[in-house]
């Protein structure tokens, strides 16, 4: 009922340039629709050859890109947010079909992304240096913003649209040019972003599209000498494998990478807030979310309450019809991350988990799964899942929910749920990790706040300001008046 209507499958090329480029090796691969793993797509397997044409165009078109007044890149963003709210109905359909989205994920995807590039259209104008005091007499002392030149941006599955329009938004209102390698489950989406830039009128080789498996091709991108910056969402084994290449090459990089999230709830916290908020934390797409409340901390006095409520909600979530927007579970992206999910849930329950909810597959689908005596010795209690499941773990006092918390590789987001104004303090200021929310979900994000984590969630931070910092140059001029100038005194 979601599968794509044809039966021949759209073939996809590279966008290279301004325009779509077949792949130097002719080579083509299938892209799945996860619900039943019928080919959505072909699409153009890209071999270094297709890196270096396409970072060749970005690099051809910076310089002129990087001239463009600010007034023209700001109109420029503008109608790309315009089109993007006249074509919201058919990238809906790319996130429901390509990717397995639930109507409502891929609606806030698409929303999400017109906001981002209505943020990143009122940079362009704010893109502003400063005028120094000089400890020399005479001297004028400026500081100014400069582009850095080709960026290349490398983009996960699951929030396909708000990572490419997230990471090229900003890198084109800063005046770079772009190069985008998706995910290998998510070519045509960048493809659509691509047509769609380029109907705004952005100018040919400023956003150019390399498809390909990754693992294959992804270091002749980020290694290549005329990329200047790398912008990654992925795994933190991809992240810290492209921070050695950008290390090496002494390039900037910015890593979005997993988590472990905590919601701590406190007995004195609004419980059915609490529930709902830990469904959506840690069920929304299916649990393939860096910021999924994967762990869930709960004060002793109401654990059993909300271990059953949590479970009942659980096992209340409507799989089915995509497209209905009653339907929160979707299918798992890939054999390689369904075999995953079944390996995490099947070595918790063999060393001694309780399946409070869930806990088994059906078809691609995973039962919204709620575990409880979940030990160190268990993958999952360190490792990241990526699937919706979740651990309950029990505390007395909100200092062991702290260190509970802080137990952990990863560091991007946390919550808390308490009415009470100095736990909710204490937690803001004790866990370690990039973003806190208090009496909200973990899951949460907007285009212009710092967004990002600490330890293996990443290094450094995305969002308007932040990407302003990351994605221009700083340049000191000085200018020295002769002493005998006019008005010199
Ligand atoms: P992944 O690391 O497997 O792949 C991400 C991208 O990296 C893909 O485009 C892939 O082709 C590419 N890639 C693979 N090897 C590469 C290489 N050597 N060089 C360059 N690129 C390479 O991740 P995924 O399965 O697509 O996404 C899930 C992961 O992303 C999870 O860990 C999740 O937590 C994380 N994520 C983080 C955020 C965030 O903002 N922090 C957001 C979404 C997803």
């Amino acid at each position: 009922m979601n599968a794509p209507q044809s039966t021949t499958p759209i073939k996809l090329d590279h966008w290279i340039g301004g325009a779509a480029v077949a792949p130097a090796g002719s080579n083509y691969f299938d892209d799945l629709n996860p619900l039943d793993d019928s080919v959505y797509a072909r699409a153009a397997d890209g071999n270094a050859a297709d890196v270096e044409r396409a970072v060749q165009a970005a690099a051809q078109a910076f310089p002129a890109f990087r001239k463009l007044l600010a007034k023209d890149r700001e109109a420029l963003l503008q109608k790309a947010a315009a089109l993007l709210e006249r074509d919201r109905q058919e990238f809906i359909d790319i996130l429901i079909d390509e990717v397995g989205s639930p109507v409502m994920k891929a609606g806030f995807e698409v929303q999400f992304a017109i906001g981002m590039l209505r943020a990143a259209a009122g940079v362009p104008r704010r893109i502003t240096g400063q005028t120094l005091p000089s400890d020399s007499a005479d001297r004028w002392s400026l500081s100014l913003r400069e582009p850095l030149g080709v960026i290349a941006g490398i983009t996960p599955f699951n929030v396909p649209m708000i990572k490419v329009i997230k990471q090229s938004a900003m890198a084109l209102a800063c005046g770079n040019t772009f190069v985008n390698l998706p995910s290998e489950h998510a070519p045509r989406l960048s493809l659509r972003v691509a047509q769609l830039y380029h109907e705004a009128g952005f100018p040919a080789g400023s956003f150019n599209v390399v498809l390909g498996n990754g693992a294959v091709i992804g270091d002749a991108l980020t290694g290549h000498p005329l990329v200047k910056s790398v912008t990654f969402t992925g795994s933190s084994v991809v992240g810290r494998h492209i921070a050695e290449i950008c290390a090496k090459q002494l390039k900037k990089f910015t890593l979005e990478l997993g988590g472990k999230s905590p919601l701590i709830v406190m007995d004195d916290a609004d419980l059915a807030g609490a529930v709902r908020a830990a469904a959506m934390g840690t069920f929304f797409y299916q649990g393939q979310a860096c910021m999924a409340s994967s762990r869930i901390l709960v004060q002793r006095g109401i654990f059993e309450r909300f271990s059953q409520a949590l479970a009942g909600a659980a096992a209340g979530l409507k799989g089915g019809d995509l497209r209905d927007p009653g339907t929160t579970l979707g299918p798992i992206i890939s054999g390689r991350q369904r075999s995953r999910v079944k390996t995490h849930i099947e070595d918790a329950a063999a060393k001694g988990a309780r399946v409070l909810a869930g806990g088994s597959f059906t078809g691609f689908q995973c039962a919204p799964t709620v575990l409880t005596d979940v030990t160190p010795a268990m993958t999952l209690f360190y490792e990241e899942t990526f699937g919706p499941v979740t651990s309950l773990y029990p505390f007395d006092t909100l200092e062991e929910a702290l260190a509970m918390a802080n137990d952990t590789p990863y560091g991007l987001s946390a919550a808390i749920y308490t009415s009470n104004i100095n736990s909710a303090l204490q937690a803001a200021s004790g866990i370690h990790t990039g973003m806190v929310h208090i009496n909200a979900p973990s899951l949460y994000d907007e285009p212009h706040v710092p967004f990002g984590g600490v330890g293996q969630s990443g290094v450094g931070r995305e969002g308007t300001d932040c990407d302003l910092d990351a994605m221009t140059e700083w340049k000191w001029v000085t200018i020295q008046l002769p002493t005998d100038a006019p008005g010199h005194h």
